[in-house]
This record gives structure tokens, sequence and C-alpha cells, in this order.
């Protein structure tokens, strides 16, 4: 038998608190019908059991006692598990194919929510789930309306006392995109985790169930909170700001130059990493206050380009051009003076890369002082277009966007 009055007295919490487990574990296996309840006890409660005597089930079916000084959880309308909202895009995880052996041929977008939820009966034991179909769409068709009405539908659903996280089946295509957007507009430090696959729900060896399975995990789990939009795929966290699709035909597709911030496996979360980049409430962007995004455009930057690419852009509205340059965001000799009129008529100039990794040095291939020019930092040019477009809901100098591009 532990002596746990001397641990006390020699402030040796740690032990105590083994010694109270082990007294738990003794506890739980005699009083089977009432586990679930005993186990739902912070080390505190149980360590307050243990002091108190409590041995009987009648002590457990009933409200903690509370030892002095000792944080219970005395609600008893306290919910057992958390209550995640499920809301459908469509995507691949929602696709079906005419056979078992289509992994690559079928059409995105066709199972209904409740159908993808009742696929995946584990769910249950994580989590309280309700479904919501936002739209049934591959990603690729995804509309800057679309991303907004989406955005405000979550931050609805964030703000609810009875929602604790919330998860978003996409396709995989533009699921980056979506979950950097989302990462900058909505204000709170919930879990939003972002859940995809690269097979559809009818093909062998699916991956939609176990991701699926593994985002409720992900937006039920406290140490998800205030990491940003999170992306769980091939039982990865991947982080929304910087995740991105590699691979267009196999289950481990999405990457970070980063690394990811951490892995889901059988039910409990590991976090290697956190995010330092300003998101959720750190945000000075709030989808509250935002109805439309302003055009953006990019143009894919290679050998032997011709100015219209940046001007037609210009003319179809563009307020923003991101250079998908080459290396370092790299400008042809032959196209600076276009860029430099179209920053002159009030456009800005974004130079990112389309290397994939790496960063795009200001002042370095160009020279971006002089010319009013901004620099994307590690965004790759789909995100850096999704930030300018919601920097530029308001109106604002080549200076401020910068900022924004290195703090965001
Ligand atoms: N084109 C599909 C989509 O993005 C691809 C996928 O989901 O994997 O909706």
């Amino acid at each position: 038998m532990t002596d746990w009055a001397g641990c006390l007295a020699k402030g040796r919490g740690r032990q105590l608190l083994a010694w109270a487990r082990a007294a738990a574990r003794d506890t739980m296996a005699r009083l089977q019908p009432t586990q679930d309840r005993f186990m739902r006890r912070t080390p505190a409660a149980l360590l307050a059991l243990m002091l108190a005597g409590a041995s009987s089930a009648v002590a457990l079916e009933g409200p903690a006692p509370a030892a002095p000084g000792a944080t219970v959880a005395t609600s008893p309308a306290a919910p057992a598990k958390p209550r995640v909202v499920i809301v459908a895009t469509g995507g691949t995880i929602a696709g079906a194919g005419a056979d078992a052996a289509n992994s690559a041929t079928y059409q995105a977008a066709k199972v209904p929510v409740d159908k993808l939820i009742a696929a995946v009966p584990a769910i249950a034991n994580v989590a309280d789930v309700r479904g919501e179909q936002a739209f049934q769409i591959a990603s690729e068709s995804f509309t800057n309306a679309q991303l907004v009405d989406l955005a405000k539908k979550v931050s609805a659903l964030v703000k609810r006392d009875d929602v604790d996280g919330v998860v978003i089946t996409h396709g995989t295509d533009t699921v980056e995109e979506t979950a950097y957007f989302l990462d900058l507009v909505v204000k709170t430090d919930k879990p939003i985790v972002m859940v995809a696959s690269m097979r559809p729900s009818t093909a062998i060896s699916a991956d939609g169930a176990l991701n699926l399975l593994d985002a409720v995990t992900v937006a039920g789990a406290k140490d998800a909170r205030a990491k940003g939009v999170l992306l769980t795929m091939n039982d990865e966290i991947q982080a929304g700001r910087d995740t991105t699709k590699r691979v267009n035909i196999k289950p481990s597709a999405f990457f970070s130059q980063w690394g990811p911030l951490g892995m889901v496996v059988e039910g409990k979360t590991y976090w290697f990493r956190a995010p330092v980049k300003r998101h959720g409430t750190t945000s000075e962007f709030d989808i509250d206050s935002i109805d439309a995004l302003p055009e953006v455009a990019i143009v894919y930057g290679s050998g032997n380009m011709h100015p219209e690419a940046y001007t037609s852009a210009v003319a179809g509205g563009a307020k923003a051009i991101v250079h998908a340059g080459t290396g370092n965001g790299s400008v042809a000799g032959y196209l600076v003076d276009t860029l430099k009129d179209i920053r002159a008529k009030g456009v800005q100039i974004i130079r990112s890369s389309r290397v994939g990794d790496g960063f795009v040095l200001r002042n370095a291939e160009q020279p971006d002082d002089k010319y009013d020019w901004v620099v994307a930092h590690d965004l790759n040019p789909q995100k850096a277009k999704i930030l300018a477009a919601v920097a530029l809901t308001k109106p604002r100098d080549a200076k401020d966007l910068q900022r924004i591009f290195w703090e965001y």
C-alpha cells in the first residue's frame, strides 16, 4: 500500500498521482458498468475520490466530491464527448466510381454527408457529430462567392456553445486554398479541420473513411485548439497555411516544406511543432465583415513570355497579379516595363515562385523597393492569391501589403 500521506508531506505529486491512477484502474476493473463515467473525471477529481475513500458505485454515480483546492468537473450536464459538426462540400471523399477497382476514374461529389458519416461507425466513439451539406461540388469549381459563403457558415458554427470543433470535407484540388482562407478569416481558437481523400468512397482501400475519423478526432481534441485551420490526411496533421497538394495520384498527396504539425494515430493526436504566423483570433481579418473578394490573377512564369498574359489580367479586373516566377520569383528583363506600368495603374505586383519550396527574397532578383512590388515570402502562388484577395478587401499600399505577407 502506497503511503500517500507521506507523498503529500514530501510534495511528491507525481508519485501520488501515479498511485491514484493505479488505484483508479483497480477500482474501475471492479466497477465495470460505471467505468465510462469514472474515466471522464480529471486526475484531480480521481485524487479527490481516493482521498475521500470513495470506493463504492454509489459514489461514482454521483457528482465527484470536491477536495479543498481541487478542480473538479462539477457540471452533470458536461458533455461526454466533444461535439463536432461535419460540413460537407463534395470532392473525391464523397466520390463514387462504377467499380471498386476505379481508384482514379469516378465522379467526385456524389455521396451526401449523412452517408459519409454512417459509413464510419467508429466516429460515434470519438465525438457526437452531425452533418451539414454546404455544397456538393468538385473543389476545382469553387468560386470566391462559395469561399465567402463557407467561411460565414463556419464562423457562425464556431460561435455556438454546443460546437467544439468543425470538420470540412473537401476536394483535394483546392483544399489548400480553402484551408488558408478559413485560417485567415475565421476568428476562433476552436479546431477547424479540413479533410479530403485521394480515392473515392467506392474504391478498394479508399482513404476517406480513416481520414474522416482522424479529422473528427482532431476537431474534438483540446490540444488542437489555436493551431490554425488544419488538414488531416494520411495520418498527418498539416497546417492549412503551409500544406499543398504535391501528388495527383497517391494517398500521400499533401506536403508542407516545413513538415506536418503532428500526426493522428488510433484516436490520439501527437504534436511536433506549432504555427507561428497570424491566424484565427490573432488575425486582423474577419469574415463577418467581408462579403466579397477582389479579383487576383496568377500569371505562370516561363521562358518566352508575352506581356498580354499580364495586361489581359488587368483588363479582366485584377486588383493584384501574382507572378509565379521562375527561381526566386524572377521577372524576364523584357517584362519589367510592363509590370512597372501595371503597378503605376494601382494594380499590386506580387512576386511568388513556381519552384514550390524555399521563399522569395525581397530586393534580390528585382529591386522591389524601387518598383513598389511585393514578395510572397514562402507562400506558393495559389496561397499568395488568397492572402492578396483577403488583404485587398480594403485599399492599402504595397508597403502594408508586404507587411501582411511577412506576418501571415
Ligand atoms: N477534383 C477533385 C476535387 O478536388 C479531386 C479530389 O477531391 O481529390 O474535388
